[in-house]
């Protein structure tokens, strides 16, 4: 990957999220080649480092990310493609603030879920002591709201549904896409973990108490 991951805070956040990555897929949370992930850092604010499409997430190396403009054109000319979705991930770092890295997952829970309410149009999370591992969250009785967008192949289109949203939700932490995934981020590698941990740990309650109920 390229000139620009030799830096020290590159090469420490590249490592920081190989280890992310390597635990989502032990999670069974990045199947068959699915999911994709990308960093900044502060010396380069306009650039993100984007994993490329295609790759198998239990054998992703640094070689795998691809260095981006904000508006999505490629630092360096290489075969490899970013990820299709590279358009969700800018637009989730132009639209909030101070994020440094983005995971994209399709664990079962989320993917399920986000049929379960997608009439809804959004997942309401509250009552949960572990909500209280969101950045700005300090009370189990908060409301977290995740939106639910419809799937589909034309990235231009959920960019601009994911930058509406954020813009106007500016607290939102996660966003589900129906029948597909989940994407969270974070103020940094280990925070984007912390959240994605949280909320994964809550779809599986949620999706406990759609079977058992909590009566
Ligand atoms: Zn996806």
């Amino acid at each position: 990957m390229i000139s620009y991951i030799k830096t020290t805070s590159a090469a420490k956040n590249v490592l920081a999220l190989l280890d992310v990555i390597r635990f989502i897929h032990q999670k069974g949370w990045a199947p068959a080649t699915s999911t994709n992930f990308s960093f900044r850092v502060e010396e380069f604010p306009d650039i993100i480092f984007v994993s490329r499409s295609g790759v198998d997430k239990s054998l992703i190396t640094a070689e795998d990310f691809i260095p981006l403009t904000l508006e999505g054109k490629a630092l360096q000319e290489s075969l490899d493609l970013p990820s299709s979705e590279a358009l969700l991930h800018l637009a989730i770092y132009k639209s909030t603030q101070n994020t440094q890295a983005v995971l994209h997952t399709h664990s079962k829970a989320a993917t399920i879920l986000s049929i379960i309410f997608n009439k809804k149009k959004l997942l309401e999370l509250q009552g949960f002591e572990l909500l209280k591992g969101l950045n700005g969250i300090n009370t189990h009785h908060a409301q977290v709201t995740v939106p639910i967008f419809d799937n589909t192949q034309n990235m231009p289109e959920l960019a601009q549904k994911f930058t509406q949203w954020l813009e106007n939700h500016p607290s939102t932490w996660g966003i589900l896409i129906e029948g597909h995934g989940f994407y969270t981020w974070g103020n940094s590698v280990a925070d984007a973990k912390k959240h994605l941990e949280v909320f994964e740990f809550l779809f599986d309650c949620l999706l406990t108490l759609q079977v058992y109920g909590n009566s």
